[in-house]
């Protein structure tokens, strides 16, 4: 089991299974172990990983034994990710399971071990729909086909949007040369992340089998709530937690009658997501209902896909406001913005833990109540401060905003990026 996080609602620790995925029984008895041992919550973060708060000294041995109990094999150390689909996904380029499975053996074979920053990751992705672009990592590894042959991007620090493309490796030169990255850091000590480490460093006797310009972007991952065709392996379904987060005993009642359809496995998926394996089609739509009445996000359409908000008061001693009330808030009070385009974010305090990366729209707290954001992280100065009891007439103001101004086809986020931060700011103010 990870180390404990330190929080401000106890300990925080995150579960990540070592296979691709989790059985029913196995994620039932995870739910069981929140239920005793944290604050009876069950969280997925935004890059797909399973988090229990509220623990406690006494209750962190607690947790392992019961882990362990329900014989669940977690991984350790160093977080090497694939996508939700690897290895299903035919969209897939290749299969990024084994060379994940010869990383993490090389990692874990090498001697002396490697003293690595905490939270140092890296992701290998096949490059199928759902791919972990968004997802911010140290080491990006992704598979590519240029001029017919199959290669890996390797690329360095963020999303792959904001990453430092370094070279294309065949497939037998990756473990190599991540592991001459992995023991650079080492060397540079404890802390040190895969920003740090300086080019001339890094290109020393690396050589790209082609350039690394070659390899179009990649398009945006396909949202991973809904139904995904895997061709002749069926169906699976995604299932996102409304603003990440599910009551314990809620995800036990649902994963029970989830098993009586047919269910066998369970993957973690990045935005607050689950995918679910095993079911035939014919049941997937009897899924979907059971997900919406646990409170769940089971349509491609529901707008709380495009809302991420942190745990917030009650369930985080730093939070000053019920995130998910407000995110709720939102959706009724302005739900034409959430047209699928425009990610907005709802933050408890300027620690912005449901999505550090910048935003579209960020509600945070404020001395007065509230602090908006335009294109920014929690972190950012506000651009505009509303009142609590202001908030909602704010929003509609902004609603009506973009509405007046859209032009035909233009997405809600387009409009807003149009109209800029002073436009936006003037209209939630002018109350
Ligand atoms: S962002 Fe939310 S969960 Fe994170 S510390 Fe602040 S209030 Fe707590």
């Amino acid at each position: 089991m990870a180390t404990p996080m330190v929080t401000g609602d106890g300990l925080l620790v995150r579960l990540r299974p070592a296979r691709p995925g989790f059985t029913l029984r196995e994620l039932i008895a995870v739910a069981d172990a929140a239920e005793i041992c944290g604050n009876g919550i069950v969280e997925i973060t935004a890059r797909g990983n399973l988090q229990i708060r509220g623990l406690g000294a006494q209750t962190v041995p607690l947790l392992a034994a019961k882990i362990a109990e329900a014989g669940i094999d977690l991984a350790e150390g160093l977080a090497i990710e694939t996508p939700p689909l690897a290895g299903l996904d035919r969209s897939e380029i290749a299969d990024p399971l084994p060379l994940a499975a010869q990383l993490r053996a090389a990692v874990a074979e090498h001697q002396p071990p490697l003293t690595l920053a905490p939270k140092l990751s890296i992701t290998v992705d096949g490059g199928g729909h759902l791919h972990l672009g968004g997802v911010t990592a140290d080491i990006r590894l992704r598979a590519v086909c240029v001029g017919g042959k199959t290669l890996w991007l390797l690329a360095l620090a963020g999303t792959e949007a904001t990453t430092k493309r370094i070279a294309l490796l065949d497939g037998v030169a990756v473990v190599p040369v991540v592991m001459h990255i992995l023991k650079t850091l080492a060397a540079m000590g404890d802390s040190a992340r895969a920003r740090d480490i300086e080019d001339a460093t890094l290109k020393a006797g690396l050589v790209s089998v082609a350039p690394v310009d070659a390899v179009e972007p990649v398009k945006l991952a396909t949202n991973s709530v809904g139904i995904h065709e895997l061709g002749a392996d069926g169906h699976v379904l995604g299932l996102g937690l409304a603003f990440g987060q599910i009551r314990a005993q809620q995800l036990r009642t649902f994963l029970e009658a989830l098993e009586t359809l047919g269910a066998t496995e369970i993957r973690l998926a990045p935005d607050h997501a689950l995918i679910v394996l095993g079911m035939a089609p014919d049941r997937l739509a009897a899924a979907q209902a059971l997900a919406l009445g646990h409170g769940m996000r089971a349509f491609p359409g529901d707008p709380r896909n495009h809302i991420a908000a942190c745990v917030g008061a009650g369930a985080c001693a730093s939070a000053l406001i019920d995130t998910r009330a407000t995110a709720q808030m939102l959706i009724a009070a302005a739900p034409s913005l959430f047209d699928g385009s425009l990610a907005v974010h709802v933050s408890g305090c300027a620690k912005g833990c449901a999505k550090p990366s910048a935003s579209a729209l960020t509600i945070t707290t404020a001395p007065i109540g509230y602090g908006l954001v335009v294109n920014g992280p929690a972190s950012a100065s506000p651009n505009a401060y509303i009142e609590e009891k202001t908030i909602r007439s704010a929003m509609e103001r902004l609603e009506a905003l973009v509405q007046q101004r859209k032009r035909a086809g233009e997405s809600a986020r387009s409009c807003l990026t149009r109209l800029g931060a002073e436009v936006i700011t003037a209209a939630v103010q002018q109350g």
